[in-house]
């Protein structure tokens, strides 16, 4: 999915300063963003008081929302830079085409992950035919100095691997978790996990101590560290956790997302991240001319258009909030 919104304004993230290195329960609301004109988004990352959770720099919550007889997603091709994406689905499909060539559809609980590296576009549309709900979470991923810059490439992966402990499911999206390893290429230590609570299940699972960690709530009724999360929060964690205890009064769904601290000082503006000012107006100048970022095949409808950059010199800045 994109960042659709007109008045995209910059965010500095990234840096030692942000992150918390003990323990805490930091609960964070959404700020509800519009996709389109039909379908509104809870977004948890960037937030007002939260940049990033370890990479992850982005993070979209959606739905369920009942499409049936609705176009659905209709995200028209834009660029990306810097990152990596994950879509993440609930209930519905995604159909993804990229500049690649890709063509994928994403189903519930299969990892649809773009690497964009320097450049790459893509579209996101429900197909024609879709599921009546539609309910998922879209992040991003920033990519470290080292491969921000490598050739793009989309992965597809159906099968993830799981761990199961009582009333509890952790599908491993990306990263490590008890032993279970995503085959989702990553560039920084990371972890995301999708996890699924039966009611009444009481469990935990094991935690890097050296990662900061968040979760976001996406159905049910659970309690993450005892504190209540509803759908559409996150729970922001902190570092030095061993373990995450948790609890689920009705089923639950939650995404548990994780990282070394990112080091690095970003620059995130609309659909790119970089480093500067300067590469972020070079990027918008490029997608705007129709250069670099390649061409999407196959979407019914015109490119999205990037927003003006704001008359402001981004610089990537020690302790911001
Ligand atoms: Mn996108």
């Amino acid at each position: 999915m994109s960042n659709l919104d007109r008045q995209a304004t910059p965010t500095v993230c990234g840096g030692r300063g942000f992150v918390v290195a003990e323990p805490v329960r930091e609960l964070l609301s959404p700020r509800r963003v519009p996709l389109g004109e039909s379908t509104e988004v809870r977004r948890l990352l960037p937030n007002l008081g939260r940049r990033m959770v370890g990479a992850w720099a982005f993070v979209d919550h959606y739905g369920p929302d009942d499409i049936a007889g609705e176009p659905g997603m209709q995200v028209p091709p834009h660029p990306h830079m810097g990152l990596q994406t994950v879509s993440w689905l609930h209930d519905g499909e995604v159909l993804h085409r990229d500049s690649l060539g890709s063509l994928q559809t994403v189903r519930p609980r299969e990892l649809g992950l773009m690497t964009s590296g320097s450049a790459i576009s893509h579209s996101e549309e429900s197909p024609r035919e879709h599921a009546r709900l539609l309910h998922g979470a879209q992040l991003w991923v920033a990519l470290p100095d080292t491969h921000r810059h490598i050739e793009p490439h989309f992965q597809h992966h159906a099968d993830l691997p799981a761990v199961t402990g009582s009333g509890l499911t952790a599908t491993v999206i990306l990263g490590e978790l008890d032993g279970a390893l995503s085959p989702g290429t990553t560039y920084s230590p990371l972890l995301g996990a999708d996890l699924t609570l039966t009611a009444g299940a009481k469990a935990g699972l094991p935690l890097d101590p050296d990662f900061e960690y968040a979760v976001l709530a996406m159905s049910g009724e659970a309690e993450v560290d005892g504190v209540p999360v509803l759908p559409g929060s996150m729970l922001y964690l902190g570092c030095g956790r061993s373990e995450l205890p948790l609890r689920a009064e009705t089923d639950a769904g939650l995404m548990l997302l994780g990282g070394e601290p990112f080091e690095e000082e970003i620059v995130m503006w609309w659909n790119f991240i970089g480093r500067s000012h300067e590469e972020i107006e070079e990027a918008r100048r490029a997608w705007t001319a129709g250069s670099r970022f390649g061409e999407v095949k196959g979407y019914d409808g015109p490119a999205l258009r990037a927003p003006d950059l704001p008359p402001v010199t981004l610089k990537p800045r020690g302790r911001v909030r």
